[in-house]
């Protein structure tokens, strides 16, 4: 997919980008506690977003100069942009080979599903957290969890496959389901992964104690099934076991305890269009201003290629020089 004459999307540490986490919008229609508060953010002027136009010229960019292959959609919520089918549609013929994922609440699949999978999507992650709907409502803020599940349904009856569903376990709020969320996604077809709750949420009430480490959660999944380690993962995050027994795997993102960052192939781009090298970064590079102050595109790639250049070797979270990025996750692209 790279063009043949195009070098890899490479930092100073010889790892090689290939992932584009890309935001399409910083704005949700739910409010996990442990992202953003119940008033919400200050969303992002529309002004300052990226046309489709521009993303699109961004994609080009990525896929044809910087041999990206993998783009995931994300947000805020992706499935609030107006015309994403369009822009999936569009993002999909710069190359069909890309592999083409979304994470998203939910809320709308069900609605969306299958103009997405016709549009080209091939895969999707679904965050959910609990099975219950009062705690969903607790832990969201809004009364929403049927529309989810009949999110996961649609999605799986439109072709897109995996359906994944992440969920992030938070001491005395939601821990005591890692095992019934397993078993719902074994009995489903889904496949189920657990993320290390990250200090990036809004609010900044993050604290070490209410994560649950995936030390924790492997062994609440020990006591109920036998888990196989599924040999490496590559540079995927997700530390992956097959549930013995049964057709299905589990996954683990243990962002903070069991970090990764030394296979990290991924780069990210804000829906006001800045570059991250980092989810944890302090710095952006803002190809925006290139792109509305007419640069052409090798300026942009020069850019794109400066910033991935200079990303640190991990993040610092477990240490006492650690300074938590300005955007939260929501306004980064989760
Ligand atoms: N709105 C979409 C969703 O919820 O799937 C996409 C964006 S959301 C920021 C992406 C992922 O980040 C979700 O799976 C969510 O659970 C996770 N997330 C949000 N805040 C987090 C935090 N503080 N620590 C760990 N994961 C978090
Ligand atoms: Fe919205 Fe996703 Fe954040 Fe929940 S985790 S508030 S759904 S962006």
């Amino acid at each position: 997919m790279t063009g043949a004459s195009s070098p890899a999307l490479v930092d100073r540490f010889g790892r090689v980008h290939t992932d584009l986490r890309l935001s399409l919008t910083d704005r949700c229609n739910l409010r996990c506690t442990y992202c953003m508060p119940a008033e919400g953010l200050t969303w992002l002027p529309r002004s300052e977003i990226l046309t489709d136009d521009e993303v699109l010229r961004l994609v080009r960019i990525a896929v044809r100069r910087l041999g990206i292959s993998k783009i995931r959609l994300t947000g805020g919520e992706p499935l609030l942009r107006r015309g994403l089918p369009e822009l999936v549609t569009r993002i999909h013929q710069v190359d069909p080979r890309i592999g083409l994922s979304l994470t998203t609440n939910g809320i709308a699949l069900a609605r969306m599903a299958s103009a997405l999978h016709t549009a080209g999507l091939r895969r999707v992650n679904v965050s959910l957290d609990t099975l219950r709907r009062e705690r969903y409502t607790a832990i969201t803020r809004r009364d929403r969890l049927t529309d989810v599940v009949a999110g996961l349904r649609a999605a799986q009856a439109a072709g897109l496959n995996p359906v994944k569903i992440n969920a992030v376990p938070v001491r005395g709020v939601n821990d005591d389901e890692i095992v019934d969320l397993t078993e719902f996604a074994i009995e489903n077809g889904y496949r189920m992964r657990f993320i290390e709750s990250m200090p990036l949420d809004a609010q900044q009430e993050w604290d070490r104690d209410s994560m649950i480490s995936a030390e924790e959660i492997l062994d609440r999944l020990g006591e109920r099934f036998t888990l196989a380690p599924i040999e490496r993962r590559g540079n995927a995050p997700a530390e992956e076991w097959r549930i013995v027994g049964t057709p299905s795997t589990v996954g683990v993102i243990a962002s903070v305890t069991r970090a990764f960052c030394g296979s990290c192939d991924r780069v990210r781009l804000t829906a006001d269009g800045q570059v991250r090298n980092c989810l944890f970064a302090t710095e952006e590079s803002d190809l925006r201003a290139l792109l509305r102050g007419g640069a052409h595109d090798d300026a942009v790639e020069h850019a794109w290629r400066i910033s991935v250049a200079r990303k640190g070797p991990g993040h610092t979270i477990n240490s006492a020089t650690f300074r938590r990025p300005q955007r939260p996750m929501s306004a980064i692209g989760g």
